[in-house]
């Protein structure tokens, strides 16, 4: 393996995110940051199978004195619940884990937030250690603390505010990810850029193909560029009072995609969380050109980039325009200030922006 490359989250309380090949063999710095004799390794049905067993194995020849047990929970969205959540709890305690055991959540952005968020609550938080295996969970959802399960009313309904003492993305894991996945979480990877770093753009553009074929040097430089800025963005507003909001850039959007298909994206048909969010930036785009706060060429560029990375960049057919607009107006009873997007002056100039009027969202909607 090479030399991980490290990211330092700040704040209340600091951790390090270390991305390179081999991590999850790397038992040493793995046990550094257990502190108890209990650990408790939560994966999924499509991830235990594949590297569980590394991570046990390499904690066991580091730690030999640490009690390891495993809980796996089904694969994907739709095992983010209170039952599963309760399984985790009830390991937990199986394991009659104390205030210093340790909870190690090996899989995607479902694993990392209900892991996350079981840790947050067993004997009012004990310690999370992420080891992100797609994607999205290395750039996104394994930083930052926020954990949550999904009620049937609503997505990440139940959750908490609960930093993980440390991330290991361990860029091997990503040999396994199907294509469409990588693609999703490579959507994020792009928001970054398009949220404060224009030059990051340009070399997306340039990288696309080796990305795209998982070359590991470009990988690891997207994910350890990506988790900087989510650190830097959640170090200035851990609890989302502000600046935090930016990283919704396209997801207004997106989100009112993901509803109005019936949040199907498993299927070939419906798009996934990165396609709507891919979708939703460029929407994003074209509302700031029509606001006359960005260029047009601003909306072909960002349009051709995601298009190079094999990402949709059109609402699917069949998504009527008022619906999408319904489904966003819901959004705003959550934070009263009108319609809220994420806009942009330029790529990597991103802003909030409340207010926002209906007929231009509305128009950007029709041109779909
Ligand atoms: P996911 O966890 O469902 O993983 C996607 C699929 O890939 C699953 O079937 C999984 O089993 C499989 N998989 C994972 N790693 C694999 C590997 N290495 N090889 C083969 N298959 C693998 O989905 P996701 O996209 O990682 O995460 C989405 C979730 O993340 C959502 O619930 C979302 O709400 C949450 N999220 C949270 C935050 C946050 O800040 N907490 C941010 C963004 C997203
Ligand atoms: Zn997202």
């Amino acid at each position: 393996p090479t030399a991980a490359r490290v990211v330092h989250v700040g704040g209340q309380h600091p951790y390090h995110i270390s991305i390179g090949d081999g991590l999850l063999d790397d038992g040493i710095a793995l046990a550094a940051r257990v502190r108890g004799r209990h650990a408790l390794l939560v994966s999924d049905a499509h991830v235990a199978p594949l590297y569980a067993r590394r991570v046990e194995v390499a904690l066991h020849n580091a730690r030999p004195d640490l009690r390891i047990e495993r809980a796996v929970i089904p694969a994907g969205e739709q095992a983010k619940t209170l039952a599963h959540f309760g399984d985790v709890l009830g390991a937990l305690a199986q394991l009659g884990a104390t205030r210093d055991a340790c909870v190690l959540a090996l899989g995607g952005g479902v694993v990392g937030d209900l892991a996350g968020f079981a840790a947050a609550c067993w004997m009012r938080g004990i310690d999370c250690i992420q080891l992100p295996t797609t994607l999205l969970a290395m750039v996104d959802s394994s930083v930052g603390g926020k954990t949550a399960v999904d009620l049937p009313e609503g997505k990440n309904l139940v959750g908490a505010f609960h930093p993980p003492r440390a991330v290991f993305a361990d860029t091997t894991a990503l040999a396994t990810l199907p294509d469409r996945e990588l693609r999703a979480g490579l959507a994020e990877v792009i928001k970054y850029g398009g949220i404060c770093d224009a030059p990051f753009l340009d070399w997306l553009e340039a990288h696309a193909a080796a990305l795209l074929t998982r070359d590991p040097a470009a990988l690891t430089e997207a994910i350890a560029r990506s988790c900087q800025h989510k650190a830097d963005i959640v170090e200035r507003d851990p609890f989302e009072h502000g600046d935090r909001a930016l990283l919704n850039l396209g997801h207004t959007f997106g989100h009112a995609i993901e509803a109005e298909q019936g949040y199907s994206g498993v299927g070939n048909a419906a798009l996934n969380h990165g396609e709507a969010v891919a979708v939703g930036m460029v929407l994003a785009a074209r509302l700031s050109a029509h606001l006359g706060m960005a260029a047009a060429a601003d909306t072909a560029r960002i349009q051709a980039l995601l298009e190079g990375f094999g990402l949709p960049t059109r609402i699917p057919a069949g998504l009527d325009p008022d619906l999408l607009l319904a489904r966003m107006r819901l959004d705003k009873k959550a934070n009263a200030h009108g319609l809220r997007f994420v806009l942009w002056e330029a790529p990597g100039a991103a802003r909030v922006v409340s207010d926002v009027p209906e007929d231009a969202v509305l128009e950007t909607l029709r041109e779909g």
